[in-house]
């Protein structure tokens, strides 16, 4: 096996997996485009860990860990949203979407005709899929804020529309 001190920007998926190879590497979060339209915290460390090899004797695969911290933007009150992300992905790279059926189930089909792949789009993708849809706080940050307004808008009670069901179905049972 074959250990290498930085990711290079092409990945030559049937190559490294036949080799075995495994790479690490340091990037920040400014070295992502996709990743910077949405992170406030362009400065910081994104770490990932790529160990490739051949399933079956003719699929590439790769286990991978990407680690970071991402300042995003709450989608209910905007303020920073902190999130610190460890994203443990197995990828097998296939031709036919087909191919990926022999497979066990945990791994993620990547359906591709290319021999490469450009670093940093796959760890964008995985940096993305694993970012929540709507970024919000757990905790009620909007009611924190407005008080009294939230409470208000809520007051029609989703259950009163619950019982009036009920009660129009009561005479069948
Ligand atoms: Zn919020």
């Amino acid at each position: 096996m074959e250990l290498n001190k930085s990711l290079p920007s092409q990945l030559k998926l049937f190559n490294f997996a036949k080799k075995e190879i495994s790479l690490s590497g340091l990037y920040q979060i400014s070295d992502f485009p996709r990743i910077t339209e949405i992170a406030s915290n362009k400065k910081d460390n994104v770490r990932v860990e790529l160990s490739f090899y051949l399933k079956n004797n003719k699929t590439p695969c790769v286990d991978g860990i990407i680690e970071l911290g991402i300042v995003l933007a709450c989608q209910r009150c905007l303020d920073d949203l902190s999130i610190t992300l460890k994203v443990d992905f197995s990828l097998a790279f296939v031709r036919y979407e087909k191919q990926g059926e022999e497979l066990d189930s945990y791994y993620e089909i990547y359906v591709t005709e290319e021999d490469e792949l450009a670093t940093l789009d796959l760890i964008s993708d995985e940096i993305l899929l694993s970012i929540p849809m709507v970024p919000t706080h757990d905790y009620d940050c909007i009611k924190e804020i407005n008080g009294q307004e939230i409470v208000e808008e809520k007051s029609e009670n989703p259950f009163a529309i619950l019982k009036k069901i009920k009660i129009a179905d009561g005479g069948k049972e």
